[in-house]
């Protein structure tokens, strides 16, 4: 991957990443769309990488259809797709973390506390070998984008950071690989999270500001759906991710709930009047 980048690099393209773990939808394809428009010649990988789950996580249910990946970059115009496996990225006598200071110790961070070292490790070392101009992420995984690009300024690498809009199913719900784990039931009251955060922005623009009402009102609602639990929903200000009080300024509502055993993510920008 190495020596295909220096090549790619050396005849004047311009190297556009967009990072995955696979089982590609519409959502990863979109983020390859949007790099093509920033870039000629994409590279997309594929690892599930074994350093951001935790010791009870889903690392080996995680869905994998390589065949139908590589199917799905080639039509999306990818130029090659970059797909280690965990023992070249973590060789033996591996000891080595990047870790950043406050941006992981809220939302995600909080429940998955080895999920934000092991993002930045492994985008530190797929930067490195990729050696991308410009890298694709999803506004989906929000928090993630925030961590990626603080990384990215913090650690001098010389990459243009280009964020995509999350992709949705008809009935609202983020497209996710991990959505195959739902059933037909599960599935369909999933939406309540998209629902919830369409609510709650309908209230902000009509002025209801204050956080703790707009939260015991959310929450109530995703309590109410059939083998929910939440994990947290909290309004914050989008650039510290700090919990705000009131939302006086545009702000972020990001929630993790689990239907079943699935955890889903899902967030909305909130736009107070005016
Ligand atoms: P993943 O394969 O889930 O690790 O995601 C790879 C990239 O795709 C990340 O930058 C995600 O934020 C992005 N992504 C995942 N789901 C969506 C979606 N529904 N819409 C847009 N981007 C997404």
């Amino acid at each position: 991957m190495a020596a295909h980048a220096d090549l790619v690099r050396s005849q004047g393209k311009t190297l556009v990443f967009v990072p995955t773990m696979g089982f590609l939808h519409e959502g990863h394809i979109s983020l390859m769309e949007i790099g093509l428009a920033h870039g000629n010649h994409l590279v997309v990988s594929i690892f599930v990488n074994p350093a951001q789950f935790g010791p009870t996580e889903d690392l080996d249910a995680y869905p994998r259809d390589m065949e139908r990946d590589l199917a799905l970059c080639k039509k999306a115009g990818a130029a090659a797709v970059y797909t280690p496996d965990a023992s070249s990225m973590y060789g033996p006598g591996f000891e080595t973390r990047v870790i950043q200071e406050s941006l992981p110790n809220h939302l995600c961070g909080l429940s998955r506390p080895r999920l934000f070292s092991g993002v930045t490790t492994v985008v530190t070392k797929l930067f490195n070998t990729v050696k991308p101009h410009v890298a694709v992420f999803g506004e989906k995984d929000f928090q993630q984008l925030a961590v990626l690009k603080r990384m990215t300024l913090d650690l001098d690498f010389d990459i243009k950071i280009v964020s995509g809009p999350t992709v949705r199913e008809q009935d609202g719900l983020a497209k996710s690989s991990r959505n195959s784990y739902l059933s037909a039931t599960q599935r369909k009251n999933a939406t309540a999270l998209y629902q919830c955060l369409e609510e709650t922005g309908k209230k902000v623009a009509k002025g209801q500001l204050d956080t703790q009402g707009l939260l015991q009102e959310a929450k109530e609602k995703i309590a109410a759906v059939p083998e929910a639990a939440i994990d947290y929903i909290n309004i914050v200000d989008p650039n510290s991710l700090v919990d705000v009080a009131r939302v006086e300024k545009p702000a972020l509502m990001a929630m993790a709930v689990f239907v079943g055993k699935t955890r889903l993510i899902d967030n909305m920008m909130l736009y107070p009047p005016g």
